[in-house]
This record gives structure tokens, C-alpha cells and sequence, in this order.
């Protein structure tokens, strides 16, 4: 065990999927020409004023009640002023001391154990452009970013590990777009995170000093730049050195960080309340309404996947982590009409319909075959009406077409041969025609059984109960 404890705090910029930006009317579409979204709010021409979008505050107010956040009724925006080229009124819009959001948790699983990491705050405050270097002196600036509503989401300093820092922005990641705030495409910086890590004595209480890495956008990263920067704050510190608190960006090509400048500090920014926007004022009613409209969250579906359904840790994991996978499979076991038969249907998602849905990189939305379809193909298995070989053949048609399961059956005639008489006849006629197997096979060399089950197997179309026939053959080889 090593001497060192990592700590570690993120704070994940979330994308919101409003349709115009967070104080102006103009696109947050992606993809646009350069500068195409742009209004005199977004360009800081004077004169011009912020209006709040009302769609920023209700996905933030999701977020925040989703996490168990105390909800701030009277909330207020705060200028942070920095200079760069991508900010041309010179501050950004954020919140300082009195966030939208506090306290609350993330909720996740970490090798199958419950984990929760405790949140700070979650609060408003609009992106900044882009500035596009290019080869030679040049920058050019691309301002259709600036002024799309983000929310911060700052965690205590709970994590303490690389590999669960992951873990918590892969929760994040699931439950925004479980909520419907935020698309949650990283490629397209939707979720960005600036890491805080320290080390410490292993057992100690008190924080180390910190770095913080900024431009992290893949879950890989995450944990690759956090498990770097704890390897060279430890080789700092067994050097006899100190870590000195600074902000340090992250190279993904070289897979290496390097300082970037020492650690602001709040004063620096220059903090004060923004004149041209009104207290953020929430209501009860408001904030009641939009908790009663939450749906059930990812760990609450996962815990009765595991508590009540008695799905493995595996299935549970994989069923929540799109709202519209567990949706399917929950309509499935309703139409099933017994938990009993959760087990086999989620053996089903997971090992078929994932499987095709996959190679054909379908959304699960544009498949045919509904939940109903799948609960009787089961419930024909169980019943004995199908084999499981002729269920599984079955299955691709109802994939493609939508084809209803009994309609398969009876039009292919494809009901199970579990007619002893049936079998028999099949049975002999096989053992009839190889003598030379069924002498082996009395002779001792019983594995021959599997042949000759597969030789009936392929007589009936697959159509015979394989359990009757091994029973049925096994007797007449061995008369
Ligand atoms: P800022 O980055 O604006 O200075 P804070 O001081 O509130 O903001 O801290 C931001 C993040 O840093 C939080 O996620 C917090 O948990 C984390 N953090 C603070 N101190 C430490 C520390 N000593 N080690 C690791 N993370 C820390
Ligand atoms: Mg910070």
C-alpha cells in the first residue's frame, strides 16, 4: 500500500440543451459557421442587455433536484471578470455567492460497490467562445459557443481515486442525459471537467495543496491525467520538494500535463453582483412541480433491478444506463406479467437485442419489435410451445419486421415437437440409419449421444424438445 492518499474534486462544466443561449435569443446550434450565432449580447456591444432563459433555469433546477440539492429560492448572477479574446465584454456571467444549488450527492456504482460523492454546488453561468490558433501569429475567434448555459458542478473533495473520479463523471454524464438536460457528446465538449488533486499522508485529515487540470473532455482522460498528476505530485514530495498550487493543462497527445498558471484566486476575477439581471427568484410551486416530474433516477432503477428483480450487478448496470433501455426492459416484464421472468428478459436485452442493435448502431427508439413481443417469445419458451434454438431464429425476424411472435410460430409451423410417439419415430429411423455409431455407442462410447441429438435436431428443423429427445435416445440406444 502506497504512503500517499490522493484526493481528489471536479468541477464538470454540463452543456444544458436549451435551443437559444442563456441571456439572448440567438442559436446554440452546433456545427454553424463561424460567428453565425451571434447578437449584440452575445458581442457585449453597449447598450445591450441579458434576459435569462427560463428552459437553463428548469434543467438546472432538474440537475439539482435529481442530486438531492438544497434548492436556493433567491439566487443571484455575479460578473467574473478575466480578459481573453473569446470574452469580449471583458467578465463572464456566472454565479458566485449564492449558487442555485447546494449540498446534494452523486450517486454511483464502483465495482459493483455504492459509492457518493458529495456536491458543493451546482450553479448557472454562460460558455465563453472559441479561439482558433492558427499556424503563423494568427488567432482567429469563434463567438457561437459564447453565451450557452452551463451548469458547474463542483464536488467536496470525496473522491480518492483516478479510477473513481471516472466513475463519478460517467454518473454525471448518465444522469444528464437521463434527465434530458444536456446531449452529453463529449466530442463536442457538451461535459468538460477541471480536476483538483492532492495528496496526503496516507490516514491524514488535513488537505494537501492542490493543482488543478483543466481541459479534461473524455472519461479516459479523466483518469489518465488524475493518475499522472498524483504519480508526479508523489515524485515531488519524495524528492523533498512541494507541490505548488497551480492550474495545469492537460496534453491528451502527449499524455502529460505542464503549468499554465499559478492558482487564481476568487479576488482576482473581481466578483460583484451583475446590475443588469434581477435576483433569480424560485418558487415552492415551481420547484415542486418539477420534482413531482422527475423521473425515477438511474441508481433508485439500478437498486430495484438488483433488490427486487434480482438481476446481477452486470444486467442492472447495463439496463440503466439509457432511460429507454430500462423503460423496454421494465414493459417487457410488465407484459411478462411476473417478476419471475425479469431474469430471462433481461438475458434477452443484454445477449440479443443489444447484440443487434449494435451491429446495425440502431437506436433502440427505431426497432420494431416492442417490449409485448418480447415477453410472449419468452413466455412461448417457457411453455414449451418453442425450443430456445427456434426462439433465438425467431428473435432476428421480430428484430427486423416487428413480426408478432405467435405469428412466426404458426406460420412457419414451428411449434415444438414434444409428441413422445413423434420423436420415437425420428429417433429409430436415425439410429437405423447409422449402425456403426450405435454399435460404438453400446460399446461404451455413450458421448455419441450428442451425434445422434443432433441428427434428430436437424430431422425435425430443430423442432423437437431436446431434453425428450436425449430421453428418447438415450432408452432405444441402449435396448
Ligand atoms: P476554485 O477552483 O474556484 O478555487 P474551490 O476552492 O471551491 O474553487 O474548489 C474547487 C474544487 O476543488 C472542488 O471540487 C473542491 O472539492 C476541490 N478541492 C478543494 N481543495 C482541494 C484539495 N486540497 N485537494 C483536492 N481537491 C480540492
Ligand atoms: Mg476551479
Amino acid at each position: 500500500m502506497s504512503r500517499w492518499e490522493p484526493v481528489i474534486g471536479l468541477e464538470v462544466h454540463v452543456q444544458l440543451a436549451t435551443a437559444s443561449k442563456a441571456f439572448s435569443g440567438s442559436s446554440t446550434a452546433f456545427g454553424a459557421d463561424p460567428n453565425a450565432h451571434t447578437d449584440p449580447t452575445v458581442l457585449g456591444l453597449p447598450g445591450a442587455l441579458p434576459v435569462f432563459n427560463r428552459q437553463a433555469l428548469d434543467c438546472a433546477l432538474r440537475l439539482g433536484l435529481a442530486a438531492g440539492c438544497r434548492i436556493r429560492p433567491h439566487s443571484t448572477f455575479a460578473r467574473k471578470h478575466y480578459f481573453y479574446p473569446d470574452l469580449p465584454k471583458g467578465y463572464q456571467i456566472s454565479q458566485y455567492d449564492q449558487p442555485l444549488c447546494e449540498g446534494g450527492a452523486i450517486e454511483f456504482l464502483l465495482d459493483d460497490a455504492p459509492r457518493r460523492v458529495r456536491l458543493t454546488r451546482i450553479h448557472l453561468e454562460e460558455d465563453a467562445g472559441k479561439s482558433i490558433h492558427q499556424p503563423g501569429a494568427t488567432s482567429l475567434v469563434d463567438l457561437n459557443r459564447a453565451g450557452i448555459p452551463l451548469c458547474e458542478v463542483v464536488s467536496e473533495p470525496d473522491i480518492g481515486s483516478a479510477e473513481e473520479a471516472a466513475a463519478y463523471m460517467r454518473a454525471l454524464h448518465q444522469l444528464v442525459r437521463w434527465l434530458g438536460i444536456c446531449d452529453g457528446d463529449m466530442e463536442k465538449g457538451q461535459l468538460r471537467c477541471d480536476a483538483n488533486v492532492s495528496i496526503r499522508p496516507a490516514g491524514d485529515s488535513a488537505l494537501g495543496t492542490r493543482t488543478e487540470l483543466k481541459n479534461i473532455n473524455s472519461f479516459r482522460f479523466v483518469q489518465k491525467a488524475i493518475e499522472h498528476e498524483i504519480r508526479r505530485q508523489i515524485r515531488v514530495v519524495e524528492g523533498g520538494g512541494q507541490v505548488v498550487q497551480e492550474t495545469r493543462l492537460w496534453d491528451a497527445d502527449a499524455g502529460t500535463s505542464r503549468p499554465m498558471r499559478s492558482k487564481e484566486e476568487a479576488e482576482d476575477y473581481r466578483y460583484f453582483p451583475d446590475p443588469d439581471l434581477p435576483a433569480l427568484v424560485v418558487d415552492d410551486a415551481t420547484v415542486e412541480a418539477l420534482r413531482t416530474g422527475l423521473p425515477e433516477l438511474p441508481m433508485d432503477r439500478c437498486r430495484r433491478y438488483l433488490d427486487q428483480l434480482g438481476l446481477s450487478p452486470e444486467d442492472a448496470r447495463v439496463l440503466t444506463a439509457e432511460a429507454p433501455l430500462g423503460d423496454f426492459f421494465d414493459a417487457a416484464v410488465s407484459a411478462y406479467g411476473d417478476p419471475a421472468g425479469a431474469r430471462a428478459i433481461a438475458n434477452w436485452i443484454q445477449s440479443e437485442l443489444l447484440r443487434e442493435l449494435n451491429r446495425d448502431g440502431r437506436e433502440l427508439a427505431a426497432c420494431p419489435m416492442t417490449p409485448a413481443h418480447l415477453a410472449r417469445l419468452v413466455t412461448l419458451i417457457e411453455d414449451g410451445t418453442i425450443s430456445g434454438k427456434i426462439g433465438k431464429q425467431m428473435f432476428a425476424e421480430m428484430y427486423r419486421d416487428g413480426t408478432a411472435p405467435e405469428h412466426i410460430v404458426a406460420r412457419d409451423g414451428l411449434t415444438q415437437i414434444s409428441d413422445e410417439g413423434a420423436v420415437e419415430g425420428v429417433a429409430q429411423a436415425v439410429i437405423d440409419a447409422h449402425p456403426d455409431q450405435a454399435a460404438a455407442y453400446r460399446g461404451g462410447k455413450t458421448k455419441l449421444i450428442g451425434f445422434f441429438v443432433g441428427q434428430v435436431m436437424k430431422q425435425t428443423g430443430g423442432k423437437a424438445n431436446p431434453a425428450l429427445v436425449n430421453q428418447v435416445l438415450a432408452r432405444l440406444l441402449s435396448s
